[in-house]
């Protein structure tokens, strides 16, 4: 019988996580031709979800868990079940509901088609405000356009993927992970198919504003080094632009006897200069800063307790 494990990233969602299960369980009983096991990862929650996880693992066999000593983020999170996976197939997927497990036999009929992966994307945004719907649209477009992972706009981490894609995944090292990019970069065949959204009916969204620019500037840079050519080119142009200004004003001063109004133009050219540096150099530092971060070659998660070792046959009920 072939195996699926259900890698679940957890912060602070010990209200629904009982839910969670419950109604994954109803799914998974409809699908007997799979062994199915969860991996939950405890990201450091601030409330009881390891208790509640602790308590669910000791009801369910195939519950397992890993617990981090702190909060590392959903990437990190995502990477530690990854590798702890051992299954035929994975699925990730989150916690709140969000990524509804009804569409799982859809999923497991995309990969048995002879695809190495399938993934959604959401169709409706419900429950999202337009600012936020607006941002993810250009930072889709902008990342498809700059970078040479491509992914449909709404993509989200909900995919079931085969043994081989995971393995490929596990073999990028980068300490800094942007799975969404890192999903399309080893390539394989992906399926993609459309899902409603659904809101967040208990708990609350982790991400803040500023938490999602940050995510977005992390993809960018993650998979592209079009800024910094972008700086370049700019630094380039705006050189040719004042060389000719140069020759302009040399020619009228020297040939027509023009007089300069020459504190106008040096504000011009200081203020407008001094604003390329000031940004060329911050799109350099954010470079440098993922270079020194990557360096430093820290692992990607410390786990604190885990019960994935305890006993014989994981994948029993
Ligand atoms: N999550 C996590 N660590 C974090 C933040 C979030 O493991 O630091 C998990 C969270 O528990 C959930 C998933 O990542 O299972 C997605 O989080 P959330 O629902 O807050 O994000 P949204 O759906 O709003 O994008
Ligand atoms: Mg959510």
């Amino acid at each position: 019988m072939k195996t699926i494990d259900i890698i679940v990233p957890c912060y602070n969602e010990e209200e629904v996580l009982p839910l969670f299960v419950k109604e994954t369980n109803a799914v998974i009983s409809t699908i007997p031709e799979y062994r199915f096991r969860y991996i939950f990862v405890n990201d450091g929650s601030k409330d009881k979800t390891l208790q509640v996880l602790k308590t669910l693992a000791s009801r369910f066999l195939n519950i397992k868990y890993i617990s981090f000593s702190r909060n590392f983020g959903k990437e990190a999170a995502m990477y530690a079940g990854l590798k702890n996976s051992t299954a035929d197939y994975v699925i990730v997927m989150d916690a709140d509901l969000q990524h509804p497990p009804k569409m799982f036999p859809q999923m497991i009929q995309g990969v048995e088609e002879g695809n190495d992966c399938c993934a959604l994307y959401r169709s409706k945004q419900k429950g999202e405000s337009k600012l936020r719907r607006l941002v993810s649209k250009v930072f889709f477009s902008f990342q498809n356009n700059i970078s040479d992972v491509k992914m449909p706009d709404g993509a989200v981490d909900y995919r079931i993927m085969s043994r081989k894609m995971v393995d490929s995944i596990m073999e990028l090292s980068e300490v800094q992970r942007f799975s969404k990019g890192l999903f399309c970069w080893v390539g394989f065949k992906t399926k993609w198919v459309e899902y409603e959204n659904v809101e967040r009916t208990v708990g609350t969204t982790k991400w803040s504003m500023w938490g999602l620019f940050k995510y977005a500037l992390d993809g960018i840079t993650s998979f592209s080094v079009a800024p910094l050519r972008f700086v370049a080119v700019m630094g380039f142009v705006i050189s040719i632009l004042a060389f000719i200004y140069i020759i302009i004003t040399l020619i009228q001063t020297l040939f027509f006897g023009i007089d300069q109004p020459g504190y106008v133009t040096t504000l011009c050219a200081v203020l407008f200069l001094g604003g390329i540096i000031e940004l060329s150099v911050g799109i350099l530092g954010e470079y440098i800063g993922r270079i020194y971060i990557e360096t430093k070659k820290r692992p990607i998660y410390i786990a604190s307790e885990t019960n994935l070792e305890d006993d014989t046959d994981m994948f029993d009920f």
